[in-house]
């Protein structure tokens, strides 16, 4: 198969991390005799240094016009006291917006090899860690109405959080699709006890539910979910939540399983061109050093390949890929244990990319 990968570098580490995500595409084309070409599209604080602005309307184009975009961070200290509509983070808004893709849909999966990484007690660890975040991804407050005014005499900051039913249905309807396809269990989190946007959020979950008999769905409270994810998350199958509620809870899930380098995350909308990239940031306080974890970015790709190509056994060669670096040892520094460390070797970014490509082309 031909495939055009639209290639967000951007900032910090995301040239380092993209670069070991590319070497392990190859090597996919190489074992299962496929096509990729790579479309370069300049965005974020590097796009705003050569164009003046992070997101030039061509590089949008770009995106729009390839099977898939595979993006690393943006952003960093360089660009801090930019005006917020020049911000390059504003423009990852501007991104998914213009993409259409308003589901978000991240793992929390915790990988045996590193159990002993996460924060959590080991025998809530050794429970199971293995849910999905399925989070709205282009509406709520993030992209409501946002003022700052002065009232008498005082600054006043408005943000308006708005969601329709058409909205909550689109995101709702991945939430039990999503389910269906993993344990059959779907948490709806809201705070309906105070929100109207969430009393809609799960009047509308109620109504989808008899759609979908197959999947049991329950109510939860975002604030009692940030507790249960750390409490009990073995309990958690598929969680599907409004934009800002999800941004929080994935960050939250993120850390449980071990470290940000290694989570990927997939935007999707209604057609097959997704936006794949790990959940962390642009990293400035390590970039330039090859310690980076490319593991997010590489899993990014090969959701990539399992959501945007229908290339399931491409995607399983990835993972197992991985899973095979982890298991012979190689760690990179943010996974690298403290004591106790006689099996596992700290090797840098550029290596991790190398031994992982390797175990794709080797098939493992
Ligand atoms: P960050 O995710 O960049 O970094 C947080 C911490 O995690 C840092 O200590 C960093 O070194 C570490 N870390 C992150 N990714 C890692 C990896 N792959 N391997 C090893 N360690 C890793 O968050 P931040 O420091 O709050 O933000 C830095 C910049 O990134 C800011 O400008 C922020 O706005 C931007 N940002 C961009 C995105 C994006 O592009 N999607 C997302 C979040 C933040």
């Amino acid at each position: 198969m031909e495939k055009k990968i639209a290639v967000i570098r951007g900032d910090g580490i995301g040239p380092e991390i993209v670069a070991e995500a590319i070497k392990v595409l190859d090597a996919v084309c190489r074992r299962f005799g496929h096509t990729f070409t790579y479309d370069e599209v300049d965005m974020g604080g590097c796009a705003y240094d050569k164009w003046g602005d992070p997101l030039p309307p061509a590089m949008l184009e770009k995106c729009l016009a390839s099977d898939s975009v595979l993006f690393g961070a943006i952003g960093g200290p360089k660009w801090n006291d930019l005006p917020g509509d020049k911000r390059p983070e504003k423009d990852l808004l501007r991104l998914r917006a213009g993409m259409g893709v308003y589901s978000n849909n991240r793992p929390a999966k915790i990988w045996p090899q590193l159990a002993s990484a996460s924060p959590l007690r080991p025998d809530t660890v050794a429970r199971g860690i293995d849910f999905i975040i399925v989070r709205e991804l282009i509406g709520g407050i993030y992209f409501g109405e946002h003022r700052t005014e002065t009232v008498d005499g005082q600054a006043v900051a408005t943000d308006v959080l708005v969601y329709s039913e058409k909205e909550i249905e689109r995101i709702g309807r991945i939430g039990f699709e999503t389910a269906r396809k993993r344990r059959g269990k779907l948490t709806s989190v809201e705070k309906s006890n105070v929100l109207d946007s969430s009393r809609l959020w799960r009047s509308v979950m109620h109504r989808l539910a008899a759609e979908y008999p197959d999947v049991e769905l329950s109510d939860m409270l975002v604030d009692n979910c940030a507790m249960q994810i750390v409490k009990d998350p073995s309990q958690f199958d598929v969680i599907v939540t409004e934009n800002m509620f999800g941004d929080i809870l994935s960050d939250e899930a993120s850390m449980i399983t071990g470290s940000i380098g290694m989570i990927p995350s997939s935007s999707l909308g209604d057609t097959s061109c997704g936006l794949y990239e790990p959940i962390h940031g642009s990293a400035p306080d390590i970039a330039g050093m090859d310690i980076a974890n490319p593991i997010g970015t590489i899993l990014a790709a090969a959701m990539m390949l399992r959501f945007s190509f229908d290339m399931p056994a491409e995607a399983d060669a990835v993972e197992n890929a991985v899973s095979a670096a982890l298991t012979d040892g190689w760690r990179c520094a943010d996974i690298m244990p403290e004591s106790g460390a006689e099996n596992c070797r700290k090797i840098g970014c550029r290596e991790m990319g190398d031994r992982i490509a390797a175990y794709v082309e080797k098939g493992v």
